[in-house]
């Protein structure tokens, strides 16, 4: 049986897409929408400058706004970065935080995930905090050493998980490979994250905490990711910017 958490599938754009790309895709895939189940939430995390006409195609449906990244500071002389408030301003509803991508190239920690995550919450966004090992770290029997690691960064929160944490496993090599991980191991990751959660937050806060599987997501093998219990939806890259695929991934985590 699937638990009461309702799914939410989670596109990440990358950097890919201009406004003009972003909107026609948005054309195409909100015309689809009515024939999607209900019980499944989706988001759209363009790149900063496709936010605002994303934004507004997405305004009047339940398809949520979402950011690639955010800076710790609230503002002030930093060129190329883009604050909390200026998502606000934007309607966006959540961020990521801690993506590989930015953990690899930007070399960013868990000290500046932490930041990030309390800046957003303090502003009522929904951190959706990114943790995975890569294979190197797998094979070398490391994986769950790895996740409690990257989980420090949400001692920052005290007592109480912000409204609408959402936690996202995904292992670095199953991230554009084409290798997804198996339904199995993403469970295991999923079941040693929750219990982590619980460990730090109590285990009713644990139990409404939605944990995605992000990694190589198709609408091939995503029912038989999406359809395991500790498994509520996914985040997703590549899968996520043709809009019929979208769509059979909405699909897969509400059917
Ligand atoms: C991602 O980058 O968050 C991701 C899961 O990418 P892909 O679906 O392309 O593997």
């Amino acid at each position: 049986m699937k638990s009461a958490r309702t799914p939410l599938v989670v596109a990440n754009w990358k950097m890919n897409k201009t406004p003009s790309e972003a909107a026609a895709f948005c054309d195409d895939f909100l015309s689809r929408l009515p024939g999607l189940p209900e019980g499944v939430d989706l988001a759209i995390a363009p790149a900063f400058p496709a936010l605002e006409r994303v934004g507004r195609h997405l305004a009047p449906t339940r398809v949520k706004l979402a950011a690639q990244d955010v800076h710790v500071e609230p503002k002030g002389a930093f060129t190329g970065e883009v604050s909390v408030a200026m998502l606000t301003d934007l309607g966006v509803a959540m961020a990521l935080v801690g993506h590989s991508e930015r953990r690899r190239d930007r070399k960013e920690t868990e000290a500046d995930f932490s930041r990030k995550m309390k800046r957003l919450a303090d502003a009522g966004l929904a951190p959706v905090y990114c943790v995975g090992e890569t294979l190197e770290e797998r094979d070398g029997g490391r994986t769950e050493a790895v996740l409690a690691a990257q989980m420090a960064a949400l001692d920052l929160f005290g007592d109480a998980l912000p409204p609408g944490f959402v936690l996202a496993y995904e292992p670095v090599w199953a991230i554009g490979t084409g290798r997804a991980a198996t339904p199995e191991m993403a469970v295991d990751a999923h079941a040693f994250l929750r219990a982590r959660l619980a460990d730090r937050f109590g285990s009713q806060s644990a139990g409404g905490v939605r944990i995605l599987y992000g990694g190589s997501v198709t609408p091939a093998n995503a029912k038989d990711l999406f359809s395991r219990d500790e498994i509520d939806g996914g985040l997703v890259g590549g899968a996520s910017l043709v809009p019929a695929d979208f769509a059979a991934l909405a699909v897969a985590a509400g059917g």
